[in-house]
């Protein structure tokens, strides 16, 4: 893995960020864990998940309600990730170590290995954001060409017409693949993944036996394989696309900076803090309802800077973090609505497309 470094020499701009941010939480007395509202949207979407699962499980249905509610329900798991298991993991969910470590389960609950996804998203990710090389969230070659340092092929040209397939397959890829093959490999990307104890393999192989048995075996046992296969696929269809296209509008947009590490050594020219900034985007900042939903993950930037605290509180922080960003003359990309933020995904995606030296 190549060493890569920041320009952490003075932190000017994060020790000022993190003061006023400090100061916040001190004059408003409030925790930097979650909330009742944070509790209560658990609750609703974890009843909703279980709600769905017994429905599609027990009750006769026709095909066309069958894919309605399996989408559905895949939306449902897509923000339970968001919302609880995303918290849980980075420890920003509950200032009881053991409320998180439980709840971080619940992406073993959707397919996933909380184990492998800490070093992947904690630590690999949130350091190292849009450093090809090195960030997995943005390892899609050759299949996904996601910045201009990836190499082209010409089946990109239609990149932005089979990426919305790839994404709604996805979390079959993830669960089913992509989970074993850092497992086995035992790294991520370039990173080498840190020691599993034997607690860790047995929750690993235990979670993915579950998984076969909950999302196969018994819902083909129980309607027949053909409305399990109909139930599989739309609930991977709702789950993967949900998950890929919220995580991708925050950092593979036409407003976003990247880099890569290639070679041994990798010196980034801004503070860590200034890095997040330049490659991170926020979506729809206004819309209460894609923030109840995505999680707060439409406030990216306040999440990249302070993944230790809980997304509940990113609105009031946004403020914050913009008035600083304007006195260091830093940019601030923040998209204004869903819409504008999938359009330029896909328009960035398309431009990398094209053939490198050809102007589209
Ligand atoms: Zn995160």
């Amino acid at each position: 893995m190549p060493k890569v470094s920041f320009n952490n020499s003075d932190h000017v701009f994060y020790t000022s960020l993190k003061t006023s941010v400090n100061k916040y939480f001190t004059y408003t007395k409030k925790r930097r864990t979650g909330d009742i509202r944070l509790y209560a949207k658990s609750v609703i979407l974890i009843l909703a998940a279980i709600s769905l699962y017994t429905l599609l499980l027990f009750v006769p249905m026709s095909p066309l309600p069958r894919i309605i509610s399996s989408l559905f329900l895949g939306f449902v798991l897509a923000c339970i990730g968001f919302n609880v298991m995303h918290d849980a993991n980075h420890g920003s969910y509950s200032s009881r170590k053991w409320v998180n470590k439980i709840l971080g389960l619940t992406l073993n609950a959707l397919g996933g290995n909380n184990f492998i996804w800490k070093q992947k998203h904690n630590i690999v990710h949130h350091t190292y954001t849009n450093i090809d090389g090195i960030d997995d969230d943005i390892a899609k070659s050759p299949y996904i060409r996601m910045c201009s340092s990836q190499p082209w092929v010409p089946a990109h040209r239609l990149q932005h017409l089979y990426t919305p397939l790839l994404y709604s397959f996805s979390s079959i890829i993830w669960v089913l693949f992509q989970d074993f093959d850092k497992y086995f490999k035992k790294k991520i990307v370039n990173t080498p993944l840190s020691r599993m104890s034997t607690a860790d393999h047995m929750i690993f192989w235990i979670s993915k036996i579950l998984y076969l048995l909950f999302y196969i075996a018994i819902p083909i046992a129980l309607t027949g394989w053909q409305s399990w296969l109909l139930f599989f696929l739309c609930m991977n269809i709702g789950l993967g696309f949900t998950l890929s296209i919220v995580f991708q509008l925050a950092h593979v947009v036409e407003e976003t900076e990247f880099d890569s590490a290639t070679g041994d050594e990798k010196k980034i020219e801004n503070e860590w803090a200034i890095h997040q900034i330049k490659t991170t985007a926020n979506f729809s900042p206004d819309s209460p309802i894609i923030s109840w939903f995505a999680g707060g993950l439409n406030y990216q930037i306040e999440h990249h800077l302070f993944p230790r605290i809980s997304h509940i509180h990113y609105p009031a922080l946004s403020r914050i973090v913009q008035k600083e960003c304007a006195a260091f003359n830093l940019p601030y990309n923040s998209l204004p609505t869903f819409k504008a933020a999938v359009i330029s995904h896909f328009r960035f995606i398309r431009t990398l497309g094209g053939k490198p030296g050809t102007i589209l």
